[in-house]
């Protein structure tokens, strides 16, 4: 029996028990699961303690911000050895993942029910050009837990083209379009959040064939700020319609163009986002640690109450909030495809009739 959809009802009771015990009356009710924090990277490349105790995503900072689940992004650099990153760097990445759950003192592994107190991990791969030599090579790394894949980071790369690549934006390539296939068919999500808008207009009637939600995990408004990583009004509702969501970043590009961020212009993002995608397709994405400069007033992963608060005085609702803090990330990272969902079916059906 797959014990997925029983873990996130799990998280879920946890969460809201955490909450109502936490939340003052005047405090909204909230917690949160972050699409994207890059302490894998940090770890990993750059020598920080796998304990977390620096950065935007210390283990108090944490504890503080109400965060009750995270993903780790398997992150692969382009610039990665002399011909890019390979399979065995993706390997080695997952190892430090495993090794910081075990070290923070936070976190509970992947498919683990929820704690009070805990923050659930769940695993992306952000940059996944060197599965192009094998795409057999993922259905693994799917089963070790990997639950969003981004086909491509900064560059183009032999399975796509990127959001910030050179001027030849190809799409997918041949390659590319098995390995999206194969994704889906195991049961996992592509993560749109780094692709360029060839390729994610490419991926949908993909995703739609196999109705998979289309995610964004770190990816905002490009109406709001005009950047090639973040997301037109087309694709925004492309997401919202196949019940997908669009993590809301905190980097200041992404939040303004041209000048410092600050809360006001990330709530602008927010309600614009909500807007055009709908509030079940907001999520948060925060790419803490991830080499970027924090809007003010969301410097680090302690400060999310404080935009939690600021969306309520602004009128929002407590469960719209919810949603967009943790409802809507669980919704996708528990995501399974019709054919798993009929093999539970079967499974249970067989286990009552023997
Ligand atoms: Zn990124």
């Amino acid at each position: 029996m797959d014990v997925r959809t029983p873990i996130l009802t799990a998280i879920l009771a946890t969460m809201t028990l955490t909450m109502v015990s936490h939340a003052a009356p005047e405090e909204p009710a909230f917690a949160v699961v972050d699409l994207h924090v890059d302490v894998p990277w940090q770890v990993h490349f750059k020598g920080r303690d796998p304990k977390l105790l620096e950065g935007h995503a210390t283990t108090a900072n944490l504890r503080t911000g109400a965060y009750g689940g995270l993903v780790f992004p398997i992150y692969l650099p382009d610039y990665l050895n002399k011909t890019g990153p390979r399979i065995e760097d993706a390997d080695a990445i997952l190892l430090t993942i495993e090794n910081i759950i075990g070290t923070a003192g936070v976190f509970l592994p992947p498919g683990k029910p929820a704690e009070t107190g805990k923050v659930n991990s769940f695993i992306s791969i952000e940059g996944a050009g060197a599965f192009a030599s094998d795409i057999t090579q993922i259905d693994r790394f799917i089963a070790r837990g990997v639950r969003l894949i981004g086909p491509v980071h900064a560059h183009n790369n032999r399975l796509a083209s990127s959001a910030t690549g050179d001027d030849s934006d190809f799409g997918f390539t041949e390659v590319g379009f098995q390995f999206v296939e194969r994704v889906y068919k195991a049961g996992a999500l592509i993560d749109v959040s780094h692709l360029s808008d060839k390729a994610f207009f490419e991926l949908v009637p993909i995703a739609k064939k196999y109705n998979a939600p289309i995610v964004a995990t770190h990816s905002n408004s490009r109406k709001i700020a005009n950047h090639p990583r973040n997301l037109t009004d087309d694709e925004l509702k492309v997401i919202g319609e196949t019940g997908g969501v669009a993590g809301l970043n905190f980097h200041t590009p992404f939040v303004v163009t041209k000048r410092s961020a600050t809360m006001d212009d990330v709530i602008k993002q927010v309600e614009h986002m909500v807007k055009v995608a709908g509030i079940d397709h907001v999520a948060i994405g925060s790419d803490f640690d991830g080499g970027i400069k924090p809007a003010e007033g969301l410097e680090d992963a302690s400060m999310l109450p404080s935009l939690a608060r600021r969306l309520r005085k602004r009128g929002m609702s407590e469960e719209d909030v919810l949603k967009i803090f943790s409802l809507n990330a669980l919704r996708v990272l528990g995501y399974r495809n019709p054919a798993q969902l009929q093999a539970q079916v079967d499974e249970a059906l067989s286990t009552k009739h023997p």
